[in-house]
């Protein structure tokens, strides 16, 4: 019989916005995964010098969105761990079947990663494309065909949003309604 095969898609998710659920349902249906887990980054290594909204915040974000689904869950072994926040040690530690998400400016990226040789090892890679990287490109770079998942171009960014926040817009249907109101009530990225 097939392992099960599930999603994995990590994030800093400061905030998670409609591009990661987007994502997350594209994956889901066209992969046929039984489940999608959104990961967020205990200590995002890629954002080290950045300012970050506190974890339990951006997970309590992440849960939000992910209720916009059945079949979202969140998956906190990253927020529990302590230091950077690698996939590889999150592989390690979940059931065999993963499939990693990723947008393909994230993926062209991915040599850098902590054992990147051990990852591409253990999983296999979904991308998206986004503007600028193409699936080819992803390939080239990280030596190994990846899962394509297509969807029309989303183009919003969490940086984008806490900019929009900050100049005093609500990110009303960037966001699900749900964050966007934990975002006022908390006062975020004012
Ligand atoms: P930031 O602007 O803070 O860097 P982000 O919006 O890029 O954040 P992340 O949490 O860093 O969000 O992204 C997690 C994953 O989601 C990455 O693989 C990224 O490529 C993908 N992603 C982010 N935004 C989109 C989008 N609009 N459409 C498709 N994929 C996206």
């Amino acid at each position: 019989m097939l392992a099960t095969v599930y999603g994995l898609l990590g994030g800093t998710f400061d905030p998670p916005h409609l591009g990661h659920l987007a994502l997350a349902y594209a994956a889901l249906k066209q992969l046929d995964l039984v489940e999608v887990q959104f990961v967020p980054a205990g200590e995002p290594w890629q954002k080290a010098g950045t300012n970050v909204t506190d974890a339990r915040l951006r997970l309590a974000m992440t849960h939000l969105a992910a209720a916009e689904h059945a079949r979202f869950v969140v998956n906190d072994l990253e927020i529990h761990r302590s230091g950077p926040s690698y996939t590889i040690d999150t592989i390690e530690e979940s059931e065999e079947g993963a499939v990693v998400i990723l947008g393909s400016d994230a993926a062209a990226r991915l040599r850098t990663w902590h054992r990147a040789d051990a990852l591409l090892e253990a999983v296999e890679i979904a991308v998206v494309e986004r503007p600028g990287t193409t699936i080819a490109d992803v390939e080239a770079a990280i030596g190994k065909s990846v899962l394509p998942v297509v969807m029309p171009p989303i183009e919003v960014s969490s940086t984008a949003i806490r900019a929009h926040v900050a100049a005093g817009h609500a990110p009303r249907f960037l966001v699900p309604d749900a964050v966007t109101d934990f975002i006022v009530a908390n006062g975020l990225y004012r």
